[in-house]
């Protein structure tokens, strides 16, 4: 039996994860944290996603739900209100260093938990939508970063050094926003309830950087953002 768990934020990457992890796995978990991130409105979309997907996929989701106050850590626009988000800025700009929306070793720290609740779980696959061309300013989205972790993870372990080792899966690493969005419609995954906005307001700010970087990905992949006709048909 195959068994993966999803480090799922609930936005457009890790939703693809998920629908991407349902057709792989025989077996799939989701993970997700409550880290006082300014948008945390993404777990209660989150929750509306996995639903859907149960639905989609006829499988059942154990989702686990974690709460680390990463505000205590603070220095960054995701969980400092004090810190501005970035606004309106191009993809060239994005690129050039890593961004005041860094979340110090935010990944590391999700991976040492995914690593601890998939041991006890006997859960070999942890699996998350890291991605280096987007965001080629975060380090912990790296592919030298994830090898490294892995391994760390078979070493610091008792699953790893005597059970079935772990294996960390980035299956949207090298992808462009466009071939994530149309990777993730292959797997019939619905962005209905994906949400990626830093500002975390209901209505998507359409300024900030994850905001321009997932517009600009539906553009080039020629469809219409699951998420914005949905609040379109809403309005109405
Ligand atoms: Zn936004």
């Amino acid at each position: 039996m195959k068994n993966a768990l999803v480090i799922y934020s609930g936005g457009l990457d890790s939703t693809t994860c998920l629908f991407w992890a349902l057709d792989e796995f025989d077996e799939v978990s989701t993970i997700t944290f409550d880290y006082s991130q300014r948008h945390s409105i993404e777990i209660e979309y989150s929750k509306k996603t996995v639903d859907i997907a149960q639905k989609i996929k006829n499988k059942k989701i154990n989702s686990y739900y974690f709460n680390i106050d990463l505000s205590q850590i603070g220095g960054n626009a995701l969980t400092d209100l004090n810190i501005s988000v970035p606004k309106n800025r191009n993809e060239k700009t994005m690129s050039s260093e890593i961004p005041i929306t860094y979340v110090p070793f935010r990944n590391g720290i999700f991976l040492s938990i995914a690593g601890a609740l998939a041991e006890k779980n006997n859960i070999s696959n942890i699996i998350g939508g890291w991605n280096m061309l987007d965001y080629s300013g975060y380090p912990d989205c790296r592919d030298d970063f994830l090898n490294s972790f892995e391994e760390t993870l078979n070493y610091g372990t008792k699953k790893g050094t005597t059970g079935e080792k772990f294996k960390i899966l980035s299956p949207l690493l090298k992808m462009r926003k466009s071939e994530i969005i149309l990777f993730g419609k292959e797997h019939k995954a619905d962005y209905s309830f994906s949400y990626s906005c830093y500002m975390g307001n209901a209505i998507p700010c359409l300024e900030c950087d994850s905001c321009i970087l997932r517009a600009n990905g539906f553009k080039e992949a020629k469809l219409e953002d699951d998420f914005l006709v949905r609040l379109k048909k809403e309005q109405e």
